[in-house]
């Protein structure tokens, strides 16, 4: 074991008494190792010493040293945590505590990916019930309830297109961090390497289009109030307040994008997206030609936003070399794209199953008629939004990096 000492800060859960021990996994460095973040080893730093019995001894020299006010997630303490000598047993190898945390980051960052979901989801399902509810306004093609003082929000068209833009959106997230989940399965439990590479290179996709879409959504169910939501009577600043530090912590969303775009593409001379857009070229291939509306509203969208993605990848490879800066101005670009390609993918795959179904008649025809309605709102109205990251993508770091710094 190893005598840590030194201080960490903005530990979720640092302390509390939930549990009967806390073990804190800690980065730090042994004396004499490797200069910068090549040199730092992984610890394991238990709140109270365990006895070889199992049973709990002294306290560790590991304390809380004080608890951040937040601008929300006010449920969990995050601490400051300060090391004085603390015992710590090496976890893996020395020097090696990067890689062997990175093993549990990447789940981490699909658990924050699905923190981002949830809070549009609950946001959404609140600005749901208040839009059946409140009334305000007639509709505009003629009245829809004459018995009523005035029709509910959700006649008008502009408060539908929000709550169609929250449905379509936690839908396909839903699909999306599911099926990524099902990868990481894939990969633990039957060794399968193609899973491993495809979520990896997919994870700074989930958590970062996903925490910030899903931000994005719970300040659209907020809206959805006019006034009430920004009261706090009704809850719905707190879903937007908790959903902002998804985007920050687990590495904030710009350095999520850094890594798709600086070492995910080119991760295995760049095997796993080739692999990709096979996946979806073979996807569309297999599942065009047999219906025209469904080529339409789901195919076609799904077969642009694609290519838009391969040109993006393709201007990187064109350009990011001779000056990186080009790659990485499109780096945000880049992963919302990335996002949205794979939301319109899970769309059009559960529009497939939504046809199946109906054709069969097996099932509730309303719920597939109802999915088939909002991915094609999706497809429509959202996944067309790889034309714009493209355009800016292309413009490359000229306009982005024209000031001095002095004159911003
Ligand atoms: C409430 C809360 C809970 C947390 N819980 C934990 C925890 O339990 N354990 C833990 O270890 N950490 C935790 N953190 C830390 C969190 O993971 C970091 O704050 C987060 O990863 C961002 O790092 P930073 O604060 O150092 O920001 P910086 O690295 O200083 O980043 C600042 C900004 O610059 C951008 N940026 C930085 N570098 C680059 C680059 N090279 N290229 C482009 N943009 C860049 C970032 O995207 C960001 O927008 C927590 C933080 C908070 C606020």
């Amino acid at each position: 074991s190893y005598k840590i000492t030194g201080q960490k800060i903005f530990i979720s859960s640092g302390e509390h008494d939930m549990a009967e021990n806390i073990i804190h996994l800690v980065l730090a460095k042994i004396e004499g190792g490797p200069e910068g973040i090549k040199g730092v080893s992984l610890f394991i730093v238990p709140k109270f010493m365990v006895e070889e019995d199992g049973a709990l001894g002294e306290r560790n020299a590991v304390s809380v040293g004080s608890i951040e006010e937040k601008m929300g997630i006010h449920g969990n303490s995050t601490c400051v945590m300060n090391y004085d000598g603390a015992v710590g047993y090496l976890l893996g190898d020395e020097h090696k505590g990067m890689r062997a945390m990175f093993t549990m980051m990447n789940e981490a960052r699909v658990g924050v990916g699905m923190q981002g979901l949830a809070q549009a989801d609950v946001a959404y399902q609140n600005a749901l019930a208040y839009a059946k509810d409140r009334l305000q306004g007639r509709a505009v093609t003629g009245t829809e309830h004459p018995d009523k003082p005035a029709d509910p929000l959700i006649v008008h068209p502009d408060i539908r297109r929000s709550l169609m833009e929250q449905k379509s959106f936690v839908e396909g997230a839903r699909a999306f961090i599911l099926w990524g989940a099902s990868l990481i399965d894939a990969a633990h439990r039957a060794d399968d390497k193609d899973a491993d590479g495809l979520v990896s290179l997919m994870t700074p996709v989930i958590k970062g289009f996903l925490t910030d879409i899903g931000y994005d959504m719970t300040v659209k169910a907020q809206q959805v109030y006019g006034g009430h939501g920004y009261i706090e009577e009704w809850g719905m600043s707190q879903f937007t307040r908790d959903a902002r530090i998804a985007m920050i912590y687990e590495g904030a969303n710009g350095v999520q994008a850094l890594d798709l775009v600086g070492r995910k593409l080119a991760q295995d001379g760049g095997k796993h997206v080739m692999a990709f857009f096979d996946m979806v070229k073979t996807f569309i291939k297999e599942n065009a030609g047999q219906d025209a509306e469904f080529d339409a509203s789901f195919m076609e969208p799904l077969k642009a936003a694609s290519k838009d993605l391969q040109s993006a990848g393709m201007y990187f490879m064109q350009n990011g070399m001779k000056n990186p800066n080009n790659a990485l101005s499109g780096s945000n670009d880049f992963m919302h794209m990335f996002g949205h390609v794979c939301l319109g993918l899970m769309w059009a795959k559960m529009g497939l199953a939504a046809k199946k179904a109906l054709k069969d008649g097996t099932g509730d025809a309303s719920f597939y008629e109802t999915k088939l309605a909002t991915g094609r709102f999706y497809m429509a109205r959202q996944l067309p939004a790889t034309s714009l990251h493209l355009k800016r993508i292309e413009t490359g770091a000229d306009t982005v990096m024209a000031l001095d710094a002095a004159n911003f």
